[in-house]
């Protein structure tokens, strides 16, 4: 049994003083709250539940930071970014995946993600063979989560086409595809991968509309409990595509023919009306934000404001990972919304300030879209982040002066293991050497 000490924590009820958490093989036995610190007993700052990364393509790790390059005299857009992506992603084997997605893990705990949710579709072979193991790579996670520590939701894609209506798939999506019953046999390895782990979490991922057909939507919803994603409406290319397909804009149509409801989360939903924020709202689904991501690639802006005045549910990922930063996402969530208003504190609410607002909406729709209980509770695995010191730093105004100010994290401990100190992860060195070694291999010798 060990136990921890704070000044202060951010509990369920919220801001409570003097907290001493008692921890027995990874869980909170016990919360004290006001409970003046024991002489020699080592003495932590301002401390946050682990928030979940509901949205993650760890591999995409490797090219961050490489699509900066004006490719033609029209630019660049989301189509061109995928195509460098697949290029790039091409040679990449199953412990190349463990070195990038290791580095990946490192920073999401330095940033003070406790929990990846990882939208997996790099499943095949370079030449698209299946692995004699189908789920080989979906291993190669594990076995990342396992040298970091960060604890892993597993979201097997099912990748069958490169378009509304069926059309075939292009050059590049190889990797990727399955059939029902080639994702079935995935899905059966992926939970025996997961069970590697000490408290992983699978669900389903349907890729989006241009990938999945109807009848295949509704097969793959059938195959889990757990929690189902799907990315959509994240180009306006995507929703003039599906009108001319269906007639309907994609959420509208996914919420016409599916069962959508609170295991959902829809992610990036960047291009919906008023009427599709009440619609998803009403039905308790998470819609997935990625703001570094959908501003790296110009997806579009969220309409948070209305999503939020709808009661609607959201979380943060980080999607291409570009950049690992929840602190960054969160401002870049609100500066997004203050540039297309030109007004301050949009999405805060009247009774709590911005930070803590952001905060509480992307931990409780985070961990319900990961399949996560609510956090810091008695028997919830004991994943904590102590933000660095700052002046004035107390209640709300901690979060505040993280997210908009600090950004750094000093201590994160997973399974009440302290894995970062100092912001330091302590696999750091070995995992950035081995991720330094993939990288010049793939984007320098291989290029
Ligand atoms: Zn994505």
């Amino acid at each position: 049994m060990t136990t921890l000490w704070f000044e202060q924590a951010l509990l369920p009820t919220g801001w409570r003083s003097q907290v001493r958490f008692h921890i027995e093989a990874g869980r909170f036995t016990r919360i004290e709250v006001d409970a003046a610190p024991d002489a020699g007993e080592q003495r932590h700052g301002s401390v946050l539940p682990g928030m979940p990364n509901l949205h993650s393509h760890a591999f995409q790790r490797l090219m961050a930071g490489m699509a900066e390059t004006r490719s033609g005299p029209d630019g660049d857009d989301f189509w061109s970014w995928r195509d460098l992506m697949y290029r790039l992603v091409g040679a990449i084997t199953p412990d190349d995946l463990t070195a990038i997605a290791a580095m990946a893990f490192v920073e999401m705990l330095e940033s003070g993600f406790t929990r990846s949710g990882e939208f997996h579709y790099l499943h095949h072979q370079p030449t698209g063979e299946a692995y004699d193991d189908p789920a080989e790579m979906a291993f190669a996670l594990a076995v990342a989560a396992s040298q970091t520590d960060i604890a892993l939701t597993l979201l097997p894609v099912f990748y069958a086409h490169g378009g509304f209506g069926g059309t075939p798939p292009g050059d590049g999506q190889h990797r990727f595809l399955t059939d029902l019953d080639g994702f079935a046999r995935l899905y059966e390895r992926t939970l025996q991968a997961a069970a590697t782990l000490p408290d992983a979490i699978v669900g389903i991922a349907p890729h989006s509309l241009r990938a999945v057909s109807p009848a295949e939507l509704l097969a793959l919803t059938m195959m889990t409990k757990g929690p189902i994603h799907i990315h959509i409406a994240e180009q306006m290319k995507e929703v003039r595509d599906c009108l001319a397909w269906s007639g309907r804009r994609p959420v509208e149509w996914l919420l016409d023919h599916a069962a959508v409801d609170p295991r959902w989360c829809l992610v990036h939903a960047t291009h919906i009306t008023d009427a599709e924020c009440r619609a998803i709202a009403a039905r308790g689904a998470v819609v997935g934000l990625c703001p570094v991501t959908e501003a790296n690639l110009g997806d579009g802006i969220f309409p948070a404001a209305s999503f939020l005045a709808a009661d609607g549910r959201f979380g943060i990922g980080t999607d291409s990972n570009v950049r690992i930063d929840l602190a960054e996402e969160l401002r870049t969530l609100e500066y997004s919304q203050r540039l297309v208003r030109q007004q301050r504190t949009v999405l805060a609410d009247t009774i709590r300030s911005n930070g803590r607002t952001l905060f509480d909406a992307a931990l409780e729709g985070g961990r319900c879209a990961l399949a996560d209980g609510p956090a810091l509770e008695v028997g919830d695995a004991a994943d904590l982040v102590e933000l660095a010191p700052a002046v004035a730093a107390a209640g709300d105004s901690a979060l505040d002066r993280w997210i908009f100010a600090t950004g750094r994290v000093r201590g994160v401990w997973r399974a009440g293991v302290q894995v970062v100190a100092e912001g330091r992860h302590r696999n750091r060195d070995a995992i950035a050497a081995r991720f330094d070694a993939v990288a010049h291999r793939l984007l320098v010798e291989q290029r």
